[in-house]
């Protein structure tokens, strides 16, 4: 097990005074903080390497292309995917989008079903919408349990109108909770159904082996497992992947272009239309060699420890409603909770003056918070450089909420 406090010491923005205060940063869901090993990969990669990737024109474009490579391969080795399955694109947003309209305008029609959940992050509802929209689908949702858990027998029930896709999230990034991605991935298949996973939450926290779970498409964002902003992962099963027509176009996906109609390159390449981020990919690579020097078994055990303290500590602090089961075993990375009496911006706004950063608001998720029949709440979530008295803080601080509040 490491010690969050040496962890610390990785991250140079975590020595940073706001307002006056020691950072205390619990914004982790949101996007992780980066550790030097990462930004310099980055720097590294400009200051040595630049250049467009193209082999055999010159040594850098060499340089760039392998790097880019590697780098997939060590992303890929990372979830349990093959090479060619992981496609490079900006974020998990651009991930679901890929395929809502890639795969889903070619074969979603009329009255086709589409299953998504109320606690999805809208990254995985709005697209399903829109896509749904254009191919006259119909989107249906799965409802929550009273302790804001999925609710399976809706699921299962759902899956009677044998949907075409059903897209849901790995963990939820309001609740923090896990869903059982993996029976839930059998259940789907049973019913003929092909599945799509949003894993921006759980890639940070815990190992994930797309092959273990089973779907067909699985995203993620680097940007919150200390990877860097602009570089993200789709991976898909390669067969569905070599049916679908690419999403962007232009150069780099190409086989051959006549003026009337092209070919396209083999996989990834046909989903990564021009310029790719390679410093992004190279800083990816670097953080998944950071978490796995760590261990994805730490990370998570780690994770358990900050979730069940914080539900300790935040339990004891009065008018305060925590979001979702207190089980730790089905929580990962955050804790939300609603402050009775105060708007949740108002706690965030004296959180931050006590240099505690947390998000305040729906956190994208308007129809979880409508189920849950709250409008707002404060989410305090967590990295593998987040320690009990960063926690603490947060406790200390809430108690301003109630001198500026009286409640
Ligand atoms: N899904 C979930 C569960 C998320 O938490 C987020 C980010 N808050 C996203 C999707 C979207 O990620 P990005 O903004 O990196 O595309």
């Amino acid at each position: 097990m490491f010690n969050p406090t040496v962890i610390k010491n990785d991250f140079p923005i975590l020595k940073r005074v706001v307002n006056g205060k020691k950072l205390v940063y619990l914004d982790s869901g949101a996007t992780s903080q980066k550790p030097s090993q990462v930004i310099y990969a980055e720097k590294e990669y400009y200051e040595q390497n630049n250049a467009n990737v193209h082999r055999g024109a010159h040594t850098l474009g060499d340089e760039a292309t392998r790097m880019l490579a590697e780098s997939r391969q060590t992303v890929a080795n990372f979830i349990g995917a093959k090479e060619q399955e992981i496609i490079f694109v900006r974020n998990t947003t651009e991930a679901i989008n890929l395929v809502s309209y890639a795969w889903g305008l070619d074969n979603l029609k009329t009255g086709d079903i589409v299953l998504t959940t109320v606690m999805e992050h809208h990254a995985n509802l709005v697209p399903w919408q829109e896509v749904s929209r254009r191919t006259g689908a119909k989107l249906e949702l799965v409802g929550i349990t009273e302790d804001g858990l999925l609710d399976l027998d809706d699921y299962a029930k759902k899956l009677f109108l044998k949907p075409k896709i059903v897209c849901i999230v790995h963990v939820s990034n309001a609740l923090g909770i896990i869903n059982s991605v993996k029976e839930m991935t059998k259940m789907a298949h049973k019913a003929g159904a092909l599945v799509l996973v949003d894993g921006a939450q759980a890639v940070p926290h815990m190992k994930v082996d797309i092959k273990e779970i089973g779907c067909d498409f699985y995203a993620f964002s680097g940007h919150k497992m200390l990877g860097p902003m602009g570089i993200g992962v789709l991976w898909g099963k390669k067969e569905i992947l070599e049916s679908m027509s690419p999403f962007l176009t232009g150069g780099g996906m190409i086989n051959e272009v006549y003026p009337d109609h092209s070919t396209w390159a083999e996989l990834p390449e046909k989903f990564e239309a021009g310029t790719p981020n390679v410093a992004g990919v190279v800083g990816l690579a670097s953080a998944i060699n950071y978490l796995e020097k760590l261990g994805m078994e730490n990370v998570r055990a780690h994770d358990k420890q900050m979730i069940e303290y914080a539900i300790d500590q935040l339990s004891k602090v009065t008018n305060l409603a925590i979001l979702g089961t207190s089980d730790e075993n089905k929580r990962s990375g955050s804790v939300s909770f609603e402050y009775q009496g105060v708007h949740a911006h108002d706690v965030a706004t004296i959180l931050d003056s006590e240099g505690v950063a947390v998000r305040s608001g729906h956190h994208c998720t308007m129809p979880l918070h409508k189920a849950l029949g709250i409008t707002a709440s404060v989410r305090a979530s967590f990295n593998v450089y987040t320690t009990k008295e960063d926690i603490d803080a947060l406790i200390l601080a809430l108690k301003k909420v109630k001198t500026v509040f009286g409640k």
